[in-house]
């Protein structure tokens, strides 16, 4: 049954990768393939914040846990090639321009700044580096023995692995979690291919070795957005084609994104919407994308150094072997679960990117404890109402809960309260007063439904909103809660004072 592989062994099971050779059992990382011994409690496949996250609780709560992760890093998209870098750059470029357009009005004069963007880069792969290999470290910590290959089910408890360092295993498991998120979606109707060097997905935008002159960027959800910011503050003429009437795709407030568009327009991001990209050709150099009205009409070509074509994000399900134990997708990709993120089959759970919900780091992490949690326990949480979602610009754009649309379309009736950075202590200290706080609660109960913030570190402030809906708290809660002067925070405190009776200093 079960043998221990010697080196030479290895060889002959490179050679013959699809004989009946392979092995099943543990993986020991010290000896490449499997060794005999009990199968695995849990196995993750895909490392990912879902899938390194779920491995970790699982290794933390007992179960004897392996991760099947393909990238030669851990952390998956968001570390490698999304939150994490993106982060970096949004944080660099803006230091960059407000030194640049900024610090003189602060007393702070400096002369001779100019980019250095190799260095701008290796600082991004600095932070990549070191978060990844954080990653490996809580792995070795928790005695989670991380598989370098690609998985592939062979049965509900069952997984083949085509090993990096090359050959094959197979590892045996009682519980499975596939977390192995999403990938850039092409462009729809195909005909725009992506090289990574003139027409770009996310990846491609995090490492362009050049400042572009023109940018235009396909798609005015949050991605182009970060990186259209990005860029721009470097120094790129950019234009964001969007074929919706409002920027900051799925789930944002329309107020907010009305007020998100102007600032980043004042900014020097220009923007068109409503309309459709037909096709962009590669020609002397440049890129030219043709454009027309959403509803058809004018049409227009722009001319690009760069194109960036973000549109979306696709699950990914191909080569997992999904059909053979028969495991239900949906229309779009998505692997169908119940709400104990159980798939179609015993025993196989699904978190993350690739199963329903927003794509989004924190969930596929919220999601990978409670799958966990289900697994040992029978009993796990995420609540789905308090997900907040961050574009990390400047300023900042911060929701959780309800939209004002959301709750006009559910025939819902509420209560508005809104306090602007300009009336706050601390923004005006800091010459950074763009944006507001928006509290929306229920009018009969004043129970908090949603909160909408554009400003200075929204993304920061947002996490109090997160707890307040996660507490069920009314806007009198917040506005009888202390917080410390002066502070940012005070304009939270004074929203949901003027959703619950009236703002002091407004
Ligand atoms: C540019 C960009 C910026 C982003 N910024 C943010 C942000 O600021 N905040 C936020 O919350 N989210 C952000 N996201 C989204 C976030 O990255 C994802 O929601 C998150 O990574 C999803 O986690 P996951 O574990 O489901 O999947 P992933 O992170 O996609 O990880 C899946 C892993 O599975 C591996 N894998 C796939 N198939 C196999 C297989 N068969 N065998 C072995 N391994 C496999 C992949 O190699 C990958 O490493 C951003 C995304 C992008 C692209």
């Amino acid at each position: 049954m079960l043998q221990v592989q010697k080196a030479s062994q290895r060889a002959v099971l490179r050679r013959s990768r699809h004989a009946a050779a392979v092995h099943v059992g543990r993986w020991n990382p010290s000896r490449g393939l499997a060794t005999p011994s009990e199968p695995y409690d849990a196995i993750v496949i895909g490392a990912g914040p879902g899938g390194y996250v779920a491995a970790i609780k699982a290794a933390q709560l007992g179960l004897k846990t392996a991760c099947i992760e393909k990238r030669d890093a851990l952390g998956g998209t968001c570390l490698n090639v999304g939150c994490i870098p993106s982060k970096a750059m949004l944080n660099n470029s803006h230091m960059y321009h407000q030194t640049q357009h900024d610090i003189k009005r602060r007393g702070i004069d400096v002369s001779g700044v100019s980019l250095n963007l190799p260095q701008m880069l290796k600082a991004k792969e600095d932070a990549v580096y070191g978060l990844t290999r954080g990653v490996e470290t809580l792995f070795k910590m928790n005695k989670v023995d991380w598989i370098k290959g690609t998985a592939s089910f062979v049965s509900p408890t069952r997984l083949s692995v085509q090993l990096n360092e090359g050959g094959e295993t197979e590892v045996e498991a009682k519980n499975i979690i596939i977390a192995t998120g999403s990938d850039v979606a092409p462009f729809p109707g195909g005909g725009i291919e992506i090289d990574e060097k003139q027409i770009v997905s996310s990846t491609g935008a995090l490492s362009l070795q050049k400042v572009p002159e023109k940018m235009v960027i396909i798609g005015g959800g949050i991605i182009g957005l970060e990186m259209g910011s990005v860029w721009s503050r470097l120094g790129a003429q950019v234009t964001v084609v969007e074929f919706l009437s409002g920027i900051g795709g799925a789930g944002i407030d329309e107020e907010i994104a009305k007020q998100f568009q102007k600032i980043l327009a004042k900014q020097g991001i220009k923007f068109m919407l409503n309309t459709k990209v037909l096709s962009a050709e590669k020609k002397d150099g440049k890129v030219y994308v043709s454009t027309e009205g959403a509803k058809g009409g004018k049409e227009e070509t722009l001319d690009a150094d760069v194109v960036l074509v973000s549109v979306g994000r696709v699950p990914v399900t191909k080569n997992l072997g999904l059909e053979k134990i028969g495991v239900e997708v949906d229309p779009r990709g998505r692997i169908v679960i119940d709400d104990q993120y159980n798939t179609s089959v015993q025993g196989v759970k699904c978190i993350g990117d690739v199963t329903f919900g927003p794509m989004l780091a924190h969930k596929a992490e919220e999601e990978g404890i409670a799958a966990v949690e289900y697994i040992k326990t029978g009993h796990g949480h995420v609540n789905y109402h308090a997900i907040p979602s961050v574009v990390y610009t400047h300023p900042e754009v911060a929701w959780v809960g309800k939209t004002e649309q959301e709750l006009k379309a559910a025939g819902v009736q509420y209560k508005i309260g809104k306090f602007p950075f300009t009336a706050n202590s601390r923004a005006k200290t800091n010459l950074d007063t763009e944006g507001q706080v928006k509290f929306i609660t229920e009018k009969e109960t004043d129970r908090i439904l949603g909160v909408h913030i554009i400003g200075p570190n929204a993304g920061e402030m947002i996490g109090e909103a997160t707890l307040a809906l996660e507490y069920g708290a009314s806007a009198e809660d917040v506005a009888r809660t202390t917080h410390a002067h002066p502070t940012l925070s005070e304009a939270f405190k004074e929203a949901a004072m003027a959703a619950y009776q009236k703002a002091i200093h407004f």
